[in-house]
């Protein structure tokens, strides 16, 4: 049986450090780029505002819950499916 407690979370946002107007959001059809095996993984993410893009080791918007970030189910499923590119 599972039981649903609430909790106090936030949800966790990244502004774009181009513009600073719009919010980082993942690119569904960008692969997932690693580096190497000691870096982490990394999601191309694109500005609402101006288009820039950048990448970042947490797919954004996450949830924030005592000072951890959780990414989204649907986010993560979706990154998930995205090919790995060893660069
Ligand atoms: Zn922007």
């Amino acid at each position: 049986m599972i039981r649903k407690i609430k909790v106090k979370a936030e949800k966790m946002e990244f502004i774009c450090d181009e513009c600073k107007a719009g919010v980082m959001r993942l690119i569904k059809a960008a692969p997932v780029v690693k580096a190497n095996k000691t870096q982490p993984k990394l999601y191309r993410h694109y500005c609402t505002n101006c288009k820039c893009e950048a990448q970042f080791s947490v797919i954004y918007p996450a949830i924030l819950y005592r000072e951890s970030p959780f990414l989204m189910a649907d986010l993560l499923k979706q990154a998930s499916k995205e090919s790995i590119l060893k660069l």
